[in-house]
């Protein structure tokens, strides 16, 4: 009853309370889940978080231990999984080695025995453009086009929900690159909602409208990648999506739009729509690439927002950007990605910097939380 409660007006996929436990140990962690009917959703998380487990459940290969999902306000929770409409592309292909490419993408509906199959599958062959290799064997195909093959077999069914369980796992980096392009057109293209499970922090930002990053059973937060990536509210987000430099700093005061923050002696301000922490102290967080370098005195940005006392103590240049770290007075090493646009020189280790950034580029995060998780 639970799980009906507030379906009303939601038609996408909800799951509530949902906790899948394997004996003792809990996977999944009293999950509350929308994803909105016709959107690109990533689960992201590193290996063991709970997100597989999580994409079973919707599919209905693992039951869970309490909770329930709805499709549409359909509870589906108990629901076998080739009654409910959802289709899953694993890693692993799957394909039938014997059957030609048509004959794969036509075999679930043949057993169906649904009509016009093969104008459905033609249809299917030129979404993900295989038309031309329709009747060759899976086993002369790249592993991007066994892939496609594997997609436009889910797709026919035309469920409501794909799931994607690691699709792009077994293929070389390059050909991963242009998959994760390929998929985001085909999902716009058909217009149906896609779950993604990915341990690719890089792979969900490209390809996904939301985003919800798992820890240890948990969500840890979702939203837009560009939401999470620069308003990170919890260190192990913040470390997750790329690198950044967290500083510890005591909370001198609050306004309505702005906390400063005391950051080892230097005044330091932060929008309080990025503020996440309740107390005192909190972690500074500023990713590497807006970070500033200059001279002693140059006063990079805005007058008194410079963090004067840098030591460059490691360079490395990697031809769009020259990375440092900077040894601070109080002794952290912060990570600089400055772009080489040509009109900064570079600093050589040992030289004396100062540092700088626009205050609407920090974020704060509670200092009870690690520093180094994630
Ligand atoms: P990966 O990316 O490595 O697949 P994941 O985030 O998908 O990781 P899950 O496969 O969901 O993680 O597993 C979450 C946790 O639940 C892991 O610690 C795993 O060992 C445990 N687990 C999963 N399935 C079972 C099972 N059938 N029995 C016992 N424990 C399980």
């Amino acid at each position: 009853a639970r799980a009906t409660a507030r379906t009303d007006s939601f038609d996408g996929l909800r799951l509530e309370n949902v906790t899948k436990s394997f004996g003792s140990f809990t996977a999944v962690d009293d999950l509350d889940l929308d994803v909105p009917r016709g959107s690109f959703f990533a689960l992201l998380g590193p290996s063991g978080c709970g997100k597989t487990t999580t994409l079973r459940m919707v599919a209905g290969l693992e039951t869970p231990t309490s909770g329930g999902i709805t499709l549409a306000g359909n509870d589906i929770t108990y629901a076998k999984p080739y009654k409910r409409p959802v289709n899953t592309v694993f890693q692993s292909y799957a394909l039938f080695p014997h059957l030609d490419i048509h004959e794969n993408v036509a075999f679930g509906l043949k057993r169906r025995k649904v009509g016009n199959v093969d104008a459905q599958v033609t249809e299917m062959l030129e979404l993900v453009e295989l038309e031309s290799q329709a009747r060759k064997k899976p086993a002369q195909l790249s592993g991007g086009q066994q892939q496609r093959v594997a997609l436009a077999r889910a797709l026919i069914n035309k469920p409501e929900v794909l799931l994607l369980d690691e699709p792009l796992g077994a293929l070389d980096l390059k050909l991963r690159r242009n998959m994760q392009l390929e998929l985001k057109r085909i999902q716009t293209e058909v217009g149906l909602t896609f779950i993604h499970v990915t341990h690719d922090q890089e792979e969900a930002m490209t390809m996904a409208d939301t985003v919800a990053v798992m820890n240890a059973g948990v969500i840890e937060q979702m939203g837009a990648p560009q939401e999470l990536y620069e308003n990170p509210r919890t260190t192990f987000v913040a470390n997750f999506l790329g690198q950044s430099n967290l500083i510890g700093g005591t909370i001198k005061s609050r306004a309505a739009d702005v906390v400063t923050v005391d950051m080892h002696g230097v005044d330091v301000s932060i929008p309080a729509a990025r503020c996440h922490a309740d107390g005192d102290e909190g972690w500074i967080g500023i990713r590497p690439e807006k970070v500033l370098i200059g001279d002693p005195g140059e006063q990079l940005d805005a007058p008194g927002n410079s963090i004067p006392g840098g030591v460059v103590t490691d360079v490395s240049f990697v031809g769009v950007s020259t990375q440092y770290q900077v040894r601070m007075p109080w002794g952290q090493e912060i990570q600089v990605f400055a772009q080489n646009t040509g009109h900064r020189r570079i600093y050589r280790p040992g030289e004396s910097v100062e540092l700088s950034w626009r205050p609407d580029y920090a974020f704060l995060l509670d200092a009870s939380q690690d520093a180094k998780a994630g």
